[in-house]
């Protein structure tokens, strides 16, 4: 299959994949725009709901041990039994044991010295300096998360952990008459919150990458322990408890954070805590991702395959149109016999095909009658120019031959003069030239007529073509006059032929009762002569020398006096 460049084929892929792109893209595009965006709303909500759900029950712990303290606080035993009664600390172990969180509870005096402890702890020690002692002699007190100072040495220590950390619950101890007697305080340990948060953690978090913390006022995470730092976004007050926003916490990752306060639990005293969750926005957007490679996969493949069959398609229209123009192309080169078939053709390639055949047989029989007819042409042509020839060769005959006597004529003996001068100078050698002129041919003229001199004209011409050799040229150069070219001769070889002319003429019988004679000039052209008439104006000389000297004789010869 040749893959060109513009062929139909490919235009049409190249316009369907172009298509695919075009409404495949942005469908694409939209639909994760809105699966994300939905998906972010509903995992937004969810983070939200969890943060608060962790707020409400950590807050409702913090109230309940607040309120466990001061209903101890408020009771008989507190309001009445003297200070240094011992059913202070087994009163106060029974609390520790039903909430083994409380690291310390304890009971100072109005004075700050501490008065009966859990394990004795602290009994008799100042605490006067402790928040919990100066602000629970006002009212009921909750302390802020704190490292342990006092009591580090005394508590067994924690396993794997960094220092002791506690929450205090404090409240006034008061005597029937409403003087205050002391303060009732308890140290829940850390640990307490951490169980909380746990316990209302999904059990997925971790693979999740959920992370939920707990924030103090000052915006520095309190919980989880060992990771205590300042959390640098999102903004304290970018915390929206009724929404949830995306940012950036310090490192490179987005996270979709929500946020809810920890609800007040003892009046006028604002905790400031909050419960924060996160996760990372590629955590929370994992199911789009998941959704996009499926929908992108199910384009790709829904493309692959239209492609296909567009190409297949397309193929059907475009093979046998290349199979056409080969054919085409075959008959082009000369295989006339070839026929344009495409017979599994579409309809229309077929009916193109029948068009094209009979344009090419319209136009062959066409070419097939323009060769013939141009042979025919080029037979006549031919035929005509061997007539022309003829004709020409006749005419040039013609031309150089004289109608009465049948010799050549004057035009024919100066061309021959010119060879034989040429001829000559080229080679050497030497050629004789005889004149002969009729002797009283007018007085024949007169007495027989013109036809009877015509007779005689015949006669001499006759006669003289016996006299001399098939090599030698005569011509008749005027009305009785002729002229005898003797090639290869020398002027006695001339003088001895005008002599046997001369004498046979003499000799002859002629259709007249009367004698015929001639005049002879002899010359001799030869090479050094420049004049190619020189030669014949001499033997005219001679033949008028003869003439002068009583006619039927020959003049010019070597022993003839000059
Ligand atoms: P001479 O001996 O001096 O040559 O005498 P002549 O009578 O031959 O004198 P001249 O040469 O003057 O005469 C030639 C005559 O030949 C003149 C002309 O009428 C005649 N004549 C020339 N051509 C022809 C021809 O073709 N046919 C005939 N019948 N007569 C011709
Ligand atoms: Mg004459
Ligand atoms: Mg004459």
């Amino acid at each position: 299959m040749t893959f060109l460049p513009d062929s139909f084929r490919n235009r049409l892929a190249l316009l369907f994949v172009g298509l695919a792109l075009l409404v495949g893209l942005p469908t694409y595009l939209y639909l994760n725009h809105i699966y994300a965006a939905q998906l972010l709303r509903d995992r937004g909500g969810a983070l939200r709901d969890l943060a608060s759900a962790v707020a409400g029950v950590l807050g409702e712990n913090l109230r309940e041990r607040q309120r466990e303290i001061e209903l101890l606080a408020q009771s008989p035993l507190y309001r009445r039994a003297p200070l240094d009664s011992s059913d202070f600390r087994s009163s106060l172990e029974r609390v520790q044991e039903t909430y083994p969180q409380y690291s310390w509870i304890g009971l100072a005096d109005a004075q700050g010295t501490v008065r009966a402890a859990t394990g004795g702890m602290l009994v008799g020690q100042s605490v006067v300096k402790r928040p919990w002692f100066i602000n629970g002699r006002q009212g009921p007190f909750f302390g802020d998360l704190h490292e342990a100072l006092l009591l580090t040495k005394l508590l067994p220590p924690a396993e794997g952990q960094g220092p002791v950390r506690f929450i205090d619950f404090a409240s006034p101890v008061f005597d029937e008459a409403g003087h205050l007697r002391g303060v009732l305080a308890a140290h829940a340990h850390w640990r307490w919150a951490a169980e909380v948060v746990q316990v209302m953690t999904p059990h997925d978090a971790a693979t999740n990458g959920l992370d939920v913390f707990i924030v103090n006022q000052d915006n520095v995470v309190i919980y989880p322990d060992g990771q205590e730092k300042t959390l640098l976004a999102p903004d304290k007050a970018a915390f929206n408890p009724q929404s949830y926003t995306i940012d950036g916490w310090g490192d490179a990752i987005s996270y979709l954070t929500a946020t809810a306060p920890v609800r007040e639990f003892i009046a006028g005293q604002s905790l400031g805590w909050r419960i924060v969750v996160r996760q990372p926005i590629t955590r929370t957007l994992a199911d789009v991702r998941h959704l996009q490679r499926v929908v992108l996969l199910s384009l790709a493949a829904a493309t692959i395959l239209f492609l296909a069959l567009v190409w297949w398609s397309a193929t059907r229209f475009s093979r046998p149109l290349e199979r056409l123009a080969a054919l085409a192309h075959r008959i082009e080169a000369g295989e006339e016999k070839t026929r344009l078939e495409v017979a599994d053709a579409p309809q229309e390639i077929r009916g193109l095909a029948a068009a094209l055949q009979d344009m090419a047989d319209a136009l062959l029989s066409h070419q097939e009658a323009l060769a013939q007819s141009n042979a025919q042409l080029e037979e006549k042509v031919s035929e005509r120019t061997a007539a022309l020839a003829q004709a020409n060769a006749e005419l040039h005959q013609l031309a150089r031959r004289d109608a009465l006597t049948g010799l050549a004529n004057r035009f024919a003996a100066n061309e021959r003069l010119q060879d034989e001068f040429l001829r000559m100078r080229r080679h050497g050698g030497s050629y004789g030239l005889l004149m002969l002129d009729i002797d009283f041919f007018k007085r024949i003229n007169d007495t027989l007529g013109h036809a009877g001199g015509d007779e005689v004209l015949r006669h001499v011409a006759a006669t003289l073509r016996t006299l001399v050799r098939e090599s030698d040229f005569i011509a008749r150069v005027g009305g009785e006059e002729f002229m005898v070219i003797l090639p290869e001769s020398s002027l006695a070889d001339a003088a001895r032929v005008g002599e046997k002319i001369r004498a046979g003429i003499a000799a002859s019988q002629p259709p007249i009762d009367r004698q015929v004679t001639v005049s002879v000039g002899v010359a001799l052209a030869t090479p050094e002569q420049e004049d190619m008439d020189l030669a014949v104006r001499q033997a005219d000389t001679q033949l008028y020398r003869a003439k002068e000297a009583g006619r039927n004789r020959v003049a010019g010869g070597p022993q003839s006096a000059t």
